[in-house]
């Protein structure tokens, strides 16, 4: 079967900061709306999504474990947490709007959420359901970035694909993409439109962590960076469309 798209499933990263806006509040229900909208207009064209949500709108471990006298684990357990609250209302937003969502928990919290099973959450997509990972990797020390570098490795159609007709982590973020210098502070920082996982790494633009990175090297997992805060880029990015940044082989 032909694909209709550049990608048939795709892992989005939301991270906490995007769905937090500038609302004074942690999670700005424009914004899951409109990423729910987005998402609604291609998962009916028959593009599969999966996401990966951040929670550093509500939590982030690492800042808290040196400033609190809080242990590093349990830290993270708490920004874990976090992931979970905006996981859920990123659901109820999807299905408030006819979009049956599932949410699968790295750790059990059976009450609230499915827990992760690959099979499961790969059968979820296959019917057209949003699968929502929350709860990042599940370990303390790691992030939603390498969680989504992760669950995409996971859920691909086929291992060993070659660019642009493999599976592909598009991270939504607040910038166009992935500039040569910080675009908030220098006017003139350029935009790469195409990158390099070596050239990510060696020249140490922050786009993901390491870890995150890494995995998606290894794996031959594109990355787009792209500014989720313009209307149409989700639905761009996730039928391949050029929008922000594509790093790759
Ligand atoms: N976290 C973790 N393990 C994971 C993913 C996340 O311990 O696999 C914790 C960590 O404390 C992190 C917080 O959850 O600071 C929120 O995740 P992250 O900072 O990646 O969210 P984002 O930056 O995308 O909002």
């Amino acid at each position: 079967k032909k694909r209709p798209y550049r990608w048939q499933r795709v892992l989005l990263k939301v991270s906490g900061e995007a769905l937090a806006g500038d609302h004074i509040q942690n999670i700005d229900p424009k914004i899951t709306m409109s990423i729910a909208r987005e998402v609604a207009s291609v998962t009916k064209l028959g593009v599969e999504v999966a996401i990966v949500v951040g929670g550093g709108n509500i939590f982030r471990g690492a800042s808290w474990a040196g400033s609190s006298g809080l242990d590093r684990s349990s830290a993270d357990y708490i920004g874990m947490l976090a992931t979970v609250m905006n996981a859920i209302f990123l659901q109820a937003t999807m299905e408030s709007i006819g979009i049956p969502t599932r949410v699968q928990t790295a750790f059990r919290m059976s009450e609230v959420a499915e827990p992760y099973i690959r099979r499961r959450a790969v059968r979820h997509l296959e019917k057209g359901r949003v699968v929502i990972f929350a709860a990042g990797t599940g370990n303390p020390f790691f992030t939603t970035d390498t969680a989504a570098a992760l669950r995409c490795a996971e859920i691909l159609l086929k291992s060993g694909m070659v660019l642009f007709n493999a599976e592909v982590v598009l991270k939504a973020t607040n910038v166009d993409g992935v500039y040569d210098d910080d675009p908030r502070t220098n006017p003139n920082a350029r935009l790469l439109e195409n990158l390099t996982y070596q050239e990510v790494t060696s020249k140490d633009l922050s786009v993901m962590d390491m870890t995150a990175i890494t995995l998606c090297q290894e794996n031959n997992i594109p990355v787009v960076v792209f500014n989720l805060t313009k209307t149409g880029n989700i639905a761009k990015a996730i039928t391949g469309e050029k929008v922000g940044t594509l790093i790759g082989g």
